[in-house]
């Protein structure tokens, strides 16, 4: 029988689970094209920036599909030739496909703020969170008279989070360093409020939540540019010895490159997920009404497999019902705020909850025995 062949673009969340969904139907030959040659598990990599980078975070994507009939490719995909169903990469090397899923997800964007690429550090790769680790480290640990203003900008459930856990870190290697360091760690957030997003409510939240780890917060502060030694807000400049840029995301030029139609910033899609003819746009790329979350990705990437299994068996496909994420923002050691639709909680409980959404997830993306060796590994600096 001859297969179908699938050609994935993008090992992150949605790429990794329809791969996974789909590896045991040998009516698909799946090709797995991704940029990172390892699954990145966003949500507790900036534990990488504090110390704990572990296999949760990283996972190399051979361990995921090596015993599989999934084929991994490591390389960047930069043309398409829809009327010829090709795609290609650097280095000329070339896919044919008879369906083609693209789930290229985000990258940084500074807004062309000037510095902020030269100067700032990151949270999204394995190298962002090692070379923060490893300036914050030396930040401590050095001899020299230094300053300890740590800025992070963008009052997201990303920067929160960060944010919540840095007192934590910073504490804890001046301990083992034996050395008394006199620190502060600023949130800054455009907007009025933290958590912009949420309820107002939620914001109040977490704010004191952040007061009470020592976190300061600056709401209304416009980031204007950034030097060596400095971060423009506002137009002043604030001494600064570290900043971490959280604060804004763009979709891959890849798309407006090859001629997509783009909605709301976003790849416009029809109900089926389809930009095109055969070609699925999935995860942060898909103009879907959830899109930017980690849930919405594996959940579209479920959506398309099962629709790709109908598809072969000649049925009708199912239409796209978008589904409203769980969202839980841990802030410091045992404690999380939890937004469902309008249902919020605090405390201890949202944190073990987000503990068993991570297992899951996991459970979800891996095959069973990897799944469990991931799970064990998670090392969480700052819990
Ligand atoms: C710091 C951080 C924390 C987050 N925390 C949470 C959270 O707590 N909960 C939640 O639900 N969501 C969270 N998110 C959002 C979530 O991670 C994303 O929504 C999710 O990763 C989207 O999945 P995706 O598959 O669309 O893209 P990604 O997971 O980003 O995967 C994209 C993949 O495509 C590859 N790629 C890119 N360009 C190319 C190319 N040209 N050729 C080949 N490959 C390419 C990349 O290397 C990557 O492997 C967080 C995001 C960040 C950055």
């Amino acid at each position: 029988m001859k297969k179908a062949k699938l050609v994935i673009v993008g090992g992150g969340f949605a790429g990794v689970k329809l791969a996974h969904d789909l590896s045991d139907d040998e009516r698909f030959a799946i090709t797995l094209i991704s940029s990172r040659d390892y699954f990145c598990y966003y949500p507790s990599l900036y534990h990488g920036a504090l110390g704990g980078l572990s296999r949760e975070s990283i996972i190399p994507l051979q361990d995921i599909f090596g015993d599989t009939r999934v084929t991994v490719v490591h390389n960047r995909v930069t043309k398409l030739d829809k009327k010829s169903k090709k795609i290609f990469c650097r280095n000329n090397q070339s896919f044919e496909y008879d369906y083609l899923v693209l789930a290229l997800g985000v990258s940084t964007n500074y807004f062309g703020i000037e510095g902020l690429d030269k100067y700032s550090y990151g949270i999204k790769s394995r190298e962002e969170v090692k070379e923060l680790n490893a300036h914050i480290k030396e930040k401590i640990t050095s001899r020299e008279k230094q300053e300890h203003n740590y800025l992070i900008v963008g009052g997201g459930p990303s920067g929160v989070e960060l944010a919540g856990a840095m007192p934590g870190y910073i504490r804890h290697l001046s301990e083992q360093t034996g050395k008394k360091v006199d620190f502060s760690v600023t949130l800054v957030e455009a907007a009025g409020r933290v958590m912009p997003r949420s309820s107002k409510a939620m914001s109040r939240s977490v704010k004191r939540r952040l007061k009470n780890l020592g976190v300061k917060v600056m709401v209304n502060a416009h980031v204007q540019g950034e030097d060596a030694s400095h971060l423009t807000i506002n137009g002043q400049n604030i001494v600064s010895s570290c900043v971490v840029w959280t604060a804004g995301m763009a979709i891959s030029t890849f798309y407006s490159e090859n001629n997509f139609e783009m909605h709301n910033r976003r790849v416009a899609v029809n109900a089926y997920l389809e930009a095109d003819d055969d070609i699925y746009v999935l995860g942060d790329n898909a103009d879907t009404p959830y899109s930017g979350m980690a849930q919405t990705a594996m959940h579209d990437a479920k959506f398309v497999g099962q629709n790709l299994v109908r598809k072969i068996e000649d049925k009708d496909p199912r239409s796209y019902k978008a589904q409203k994420p769980i969202c839980v923002t841990p802030v410091g050691p045992r404690w999380a705020a939890l937004q469902y639709g309008k249902v919020e909680m605090y405390g201890i409980l949202p944190w073990f909850l987000r503990h068993a959404a991570t297992t899951r997830a996991h459970i979800e993306l891996e095959p069973i025995l990897q799944a469990a060796r991931t799970i064990t590994s998670g090392v969480r600096a700052g819990d």
